[in-house]
């Protein structure tokens, strides 16, 4: 967002707090009805939505200055993109690109991010990860049985999460290709941190020349494909990197990619898998992953805080986001029962661990997890499943905090084990649910 829709926009909000909330339309109950993981944690306006579109306005108009206060109820923000869906049934405003402008102008006067996200920003800037790990040691997730082929065009860009910390969604995700016959290659030292955590925090500059080292990369490799099994590393190829440069391979999940195979037969779910599984919807692969549409309007004043776009703006609403691919999969796997949650699809709760929370705000990440938690635990389910590795270090985090029963997979896991490979991992998984 440039700087003359940025000043529009701000104040265009009309204090409403439907952004608080999920759409009421979509609300099945009281307990579930919120939306924002920021409000139900500290319950004070300006943490919503509207409240930080408000700070904006203060702060452009010098009511309020750069100060820890501020840059702690900024950043206090998964960026989980509730907000921007629910105020689409009011207007047609951008929450999350009014608060990631916001963060961008406190990273300007050295007010932000926060001391936790410089340090791991200096770690992605020496080592090319978050997590300050060498980056030698990137590809020791590869164990000996996955076959890469060097002259693939398909890339499978493993992340740093998995790469590191969630080893487990990496091997799988490759077994699984393996399996399928899908000829595919890593980037081995050339892989790097996609450069996500790093733009959540509002440090444009340092996203931007980590964006074209990476596209520069893959560009020269000749690849069509990109695969993705975290949803971070895909929303910021997918929604992100076009914003500042278009390329011309194809970017995919692995949801998606294996949903394909299924389908193709390529991938044959033989093995019983006698589980009653959830799955929670990543933001990143959800609602935020829906690419911005090209528009050139005007913005039309007709009265205070009203405003109509001429032509029309298409709403990013969130229904683009990956939905159908997870669930196809889960619904194909023999034995496997899929009941839902009540917040789900572009409407779902956030892990919490999203926008450099879950390393500013540890205490904000637990909590937001556990009202996730108790949720997936009300649909019954035994096992939670999703698809993206920082979902899954959150979530587990959340159930061993809750004391939860509940065992969490990664969807790639279940798959596995659907196709007769884990066999150790299936049995694991049915006698904790018996
Ligand atoms: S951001 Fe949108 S939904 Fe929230 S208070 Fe403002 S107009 Fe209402
Ligand atoms: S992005 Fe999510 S956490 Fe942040 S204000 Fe919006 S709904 Fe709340």
């Amino acid at each position: 967002m440039d700087e003359e829709e940025y000043q529009k926009m701000i104040k265009r909000c009309v204090r409403c707090s439907v952004c608080k909330w999920i759409p009421q339309v979509q609300i099945k109950s009281q307990k579930y009805a919120s939306g924002c993981p920021a409000i139900d944690i500290y319950n004070y306006h300006p943490y919503s939505g509207g409240g930080k579109i408000i700070l904006a306005l203060a702060y452009e108009m010098g009511r309020i200055k750069p100060s820890e206060e501020l840059r702690d109820i900024v950043y206090k923000c998964t960026v989980c993109g509730n907000c921007a869906v629910a105020c689409k049934y009011m207007s047609t405003l951008e929450p999350i690109e009014i608060m990631m402008k916001l963060r961008e102008k406190l990273v300007d006067t050295g007010c932000g991010p926060m001391p936790q996200q410089k340090t791991y920003i200096e770690a992605v800037k020496k080592v090319n990860n978050p997590y300050n790990e060498p980056h030698e040691k990137r590809m020791d997730w590869i164990p000996d049985d996955i076959h890469l082929d060097p002259k693939a065009k398909v890339l499978y860009y493993v992340g740093c999460t998995s790469s590191y910390r969630r080893k487990e969604m990496a091997i799988a995700a490759a077994r699984i290709m393996n399996e399928a016959g899908i000829s595919f290659n890593v980037l081995q030292e050339d892989e790097f941190c996609c450069g996500s955590p790093i733009l959540r925090t509002g440090d444009s500059n340092t996203f931007e020349e980590i964006l074209n080292k990476n596209l520069d990369i893959i560009e020269s490799k000749g690849i069509e494909t990109v695969v993705f099994s975290c949803a971070g590393c895909y929303d910021t190829f997918k929604v992100d990197y076009p914003l500042s440069r278009k390329y011309d391979f194809k970017v995919k999940h692995t949801v998606e990619l294996f949903d394909e195979l299924i389908e193709s037969g390529q991938l044959k779910l033989t093995n019983n898998v006698p589980i009653t599984v959830t799955y929670h919807d990543p933001c990143h692969l959800g609602r935020n992953a829906e690419r911005y549409e090209d528009w050139d309007g005007d913005v039309v004043p007709l009265m205070p805080l009203i405003s109509i776009n001429i032509p029309p703006k298409p709403k990013r609403t969130g229904s683009k986001g990956i939905y159908d691919a997870p669930r196809n999969i889960l619904k194909k796997i023999p034995g496997l029962k899929f009941v839902e949650m009540e917040r789900i699809q572009e409407y779902a709760y956030c892990c919490g661990a999203g926008a450099g929370v879950k390393s500013a705000f540890p205490e904000m990440a637990i909590k937001t997890a556990k009202i996730r938690i108790e949720e997936a635990e009300d649909s019954g389910a035994d096992i939670l499943v999703s698809a993206c590795p920082f979902c899954s270090t959150n979530l587990q985090d959340g159930i061993m905090d809750k004391n939860s029963k509940l065992k969490y997979f990664d969807i790639s896991e279940l798959i596995l084990m659907a196709l007769g490979l884990e066999p150790e991992k299936l049995k694991q998984a049915t006698a904790e649910v018996a």
